[in-house]
């Protein structure tokens, strides 16, 4: 999922900030990174005139949305409520009715390519997210060194770490253990 994959554009452990490594270094970044998970076209996530706060936006979508996750507090839903819509009031993009397959749904359209479409689509993802996911399936891999974030589709919500290298090898070999132990 596209605004799951957002969250983790930041690697690294929970024990602060200096273990963190951050993939979204700059404006650019966010608009490439956007335009590989085909949120837009490279050409509709135009760089050129992108200001500080248009990669401020980006950012700040990313760190309410991951409140929300970890908080779930009313003052971290308004937050977020309040980046959502401000990424939403570009007026070089819009929601518009789409056709695909026979099937009508809203769709993000862009008037010209301009830095804002970026948090646009990347705010109209987190909303799809928020709406087609049940909040307490999304969770944050237990892994002391990693803050990534997965679904948990298990039937019982039973699982605890992403798909990383580190974390799926350490879940793998957490059930193993478990198998031989009941053997
Ligand atoms: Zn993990």
């Amino acid at each position: 999922m596209i605004a799951i994959d957002f969250l983790n554009t930041r690697r690294g452990g929970k024990l602060g900030e200096a273990d963190a490594t951050e993939r979204l270094t700059s404006f650019e970044a966010v608009a490439s990174w956007a335009a590989v998970a085909g949120l837009l076209s490279k050409g509709d996530a135009s760089v050129s005139g992108a200001t500080q706060p248009h990669y401020e936006l980006a950012l700040d979508l990313r760190a309410d949305f991951q409140n929300v996750l970890l908080s779930r507090t009313p003052a971290a839903r308004r937050k977020l409520l309040k980046t959502l819509n401000l990424a939403l009031s570009s007026k070089g993009a819009f929601i518009a009715a789409l056709e695909s397959r026979g099937e009508f749904r809203f769709g993000v359209q862009f008037r010209e390519p301009n830095p804002s479409n970026v948090s646009f689509a990347i705010a109209n993802a987190i909303l799809e997210c928020l709406r087609d996911t049940p909040l307490d399936s999304i969770k944050q891999c237990e892994a002391a060194d990693c803050i990534w974030f997965f679904v948990d589709t298990t039937k019982n919500r039973s699982r605890r770490w992403c798909v990383g290298q580190g974390c799926g090898a350490r879940s793998r070999s957490r059930k193993h253990y478990h198998l031989s132990k009941v053997r």
